[in-house]
């Protein structure tokens, strides 16, 4: 197979790595190259970068795969539609990296380093309490051939790092920033090899962009400061470094870096809350144009056409909610037909099921299917309008339910999986951990998640409303609760 006979050169990627919830700072780096690729006449390609085996799931791979088709990236290469320069998922790739380190390593410009966890622990303290930046200090760079050989061969556990220049610096033009220059000295002799032999996020990086003939790379700013390794592997290798271009970061209102404890960051979080992906991408597009105000309505195709990657601005792009229900809300009502709108409103509320499990669960529980908006309404709002009030029958104290709601967010976060069983377990977990009993950790829950103390089975419903959802539901509770204390409810 290859490439289309319309296709220009020009081949860029998204490169998520499945360790959490897709985020819609991926659909933004998405959306970049998707619109770079279409305006260019390019190829778009979906790379799994999976090599943090322990961090990385089938069940977050599969959530990217669906959140980007959601939001109508679609991709001509692909994990799950294959493409000439496969396969597209890192951990398929294994053999693939271990000659490019070889040549690395036969051409003296990488090394075995045999140092342990504990003493590159203990280094790495001994540079904190002196102040210094954590840096690899060199302890195996100089190992005779012999030595290293000898325990090789003993079998002793070893990664590869890279060799770096000892003076001078790494100039490079930066498609956004321009000119950027680097002092080698502030550049860690990456590790390229794990002991497992499994290759590190940055030695598979540069090794499939070069045999994926990846143009450009355009990506997160917080990966600037990794050009000047990835441009010496590909120097030591011999190859060609692609376009970099680093995009700033989505920030919250308060200029800090985009994240969940401030503002949902989900892509399922927008798809549960019934924003419409031309909206989001709409949203994220504006990012990337030059418009005069009036403007900001555009469909895919018309960012495609005024998409304008020249003049992108190092500021950050600043996610402001208001502005997105603002622009969903004109999608709504100007760029639907009334029989689009009925069609999208009941696709809505059969995602993931959740009307028809919904439903399930209500049948033993009503007397008459008037009662179903009141018991089961919560599963489809965008915001329970939770009060102090709605938490009247809790028997705790605020303080009891704000030291719940406080043990349960973090301990909801580390799941691996999102279902009624792990729920439940480790629900039951956060209560032992707590020395209290199941229902003093449930009955606040209860209303955090539904708005009332009279409503569906609770781990069924949080299964129901996803991760993202419950999230944002208990931290609105806790700042309900966090205003009832010392209040004397
Ligand atoms: N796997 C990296 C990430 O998830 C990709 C960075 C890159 O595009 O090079 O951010």
């Amino acid at each position: 197979m290859s490439t289309p006979a319309t296709a220009s050169g020009v081949r860029v990627r998204i490169a998520p790595s499945p360790t959490g919830e897709p985020h819609v700072g991926t659909a933004y780096i998405a959306l970049f190259n998707y619109l770079f690729a279409k305006k260019n006449n390019g190829t778009f390609i979906l790379r799994i970068e999976d090599t943090d085996a322990t961090r990385s799931t089938p069940e977050f791979e599969q959530k990217v795969l669906d959140a980007l088709k959601w939001c109508g990236l679609e991709w001509s290469e692909g994990p799950d539609i294959g493409g000439p320069y496969g396969p597209y998922r890192q951990s398929d790739r294994k053999d693939i990296y271990r000659p490019f380190v070889d040549k690395i390593v036969e051409n003296g410009h990488g090394f075995k380093c045999f140092c342990t966890p504990e003493r590159l622990e203990k280094m790495r303290e001994a540079q904190r309490a002196a102040g210094k930046p954590p840096k690899y200090d060199g302890h195996c760079l100089h190992l005779s051939a012999e030595e290293v050989a000898a325990r090789v061969e003993a079998g002793e556990p070893h990664v590869v790092r890279m060799k770096i220049p000892t003076e001078g610096s790494c100039k490079f033009v930066d498609g956004v920033y321009g000119p950027v220059e680097i002092p080698w000295d502030a550049v860690d002799m990456q590790v390229l090899l794990k002991a497992d032999g499994m290759p590190t996020y940055h030695m598979a990086n540069v090794v499939d962009d070069h045999l994926m003939k990846i143009t450009h790379v355009a990506r997160g700013e917080e990966w600037l400061a990794s050009v000047p390794k990835h441009i010496l592997i590909y120097q030591y290798l011999g190859l060609e470094p692609p376009v970099f271009m680093h995009l700033s970061l989505m920030r919250n209102h308060d200029k800090s870096k985009l994240s969940k404890r401030k503002n949902p960051t989900s892509i399922s979080y927008y798809s549960a809350l019934g924003y419409l992906p031309e909206a989001l991408m709409n949203f994220l597009g504006l990012f990337f144009v030059q418009i005069a105000e009036g403007e900001e309505m555009l469909t895919m195709d018309q960012l495609a056409e005024k998409f304008d990657p020249e003049n992108l601005s190092k500021a950050g792009a600043i996610f402001d909610i208001q502005k997105l229900d603002w622009l969903n809300g004109r999608w709504l009502r100007e760029q639907l037909s009334e029989e689009e709108f009925v069609q999208r409103v009941l696709s809505w509320a059969m995602e993931n099921d959740r009307v028809r499990q919904g439903l399930k669960l209500s049948q033993s529980r009503i007397s008459k299917l008037g009662e179903l908006p009141d018991l089961a309404g919560f599963l489809l709002k965008s915001d329970l309008g939770l009060t102090p009030e709605a938490f009247a029958k809790v028997k705790s104290t605020p303080e009891e339910i704000l030291e719940v709601l406080n043990q349960v967010q973090p301990d909801l976060e580390k799941m691996p999986e999102w279902t009624v069983e792990s729920i439940e377990a480790e629900l039951r977990a956060s209560a032992d951990r707590l020395g209290k009993k199941l229902k003093v950790v449930v009955a606040p829950l209860f209303v955090a998640v539904s708005g009332s103390s009279r409503s569906l089975p609770l781990f069924d419903s949080m299964a129901i409303l996803g991760r993202s959802v419950v999230r944002q539901r208990l931290k609105v509770a806790a700042q309900v609760v966090a205003s009832m204390v010392g209040s004397g409810k």
